[in-house]
């Protein structure tokens, strides 16, 4: 699987870092903003594992939720592809994709990690 870049926006006016995209800065509602991507691999900073998952992963038992960091210090919150042999501190890669169906049948996505 290739590593993807998450690029989120950053407000030229006071800096806040957003993902995903806005029109306007959800702190102070400027519309000029910088892009900043992710670099190489994240890194686990914790998790949590649904064991009642909300209707749309009626095809699962569980999933796993879990906040990263990257080497440039951006920080993003994601599904785990897997829920074992976790660790915190541990590598993963990162990858937008689908994640599963509403119950009108309508594609979500979001971010994913995988353990390397
Ligand atoms: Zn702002």
């Amino acid at each position: 699987m290739s590593e993807t870049t998450i690029v989120w926006k950053k407000c030229k006016k006071c800096r806040k870092l957003q993902h995903p995209d806005h029109l306007r800065c959800i702190q102070c509602k400027n519309t000029t903003f910088d892009t900043v991507k992710s670099s190489g691999d994240c890194k686990l900073l914790t998790y949590t594992i649904l064991n009642a998952p909300p209707s749309e992963y009626r095809d699962k038992k569980s999933y796993t939720i879990g906040v990263v960091e990257y080497s440039n210090g951006l920080k993003a919150i994601g599904q785990i592809i897997s829920s074992e042999n976790l660790k915190i501190g541990m590598k993963l890669t990162s990858k937008f994709q689908k994640l599963t169906e509403n119950l009108d049948g309508k594609e979500i996505f979001g971010i994913t990690f995988k353990p390397t």
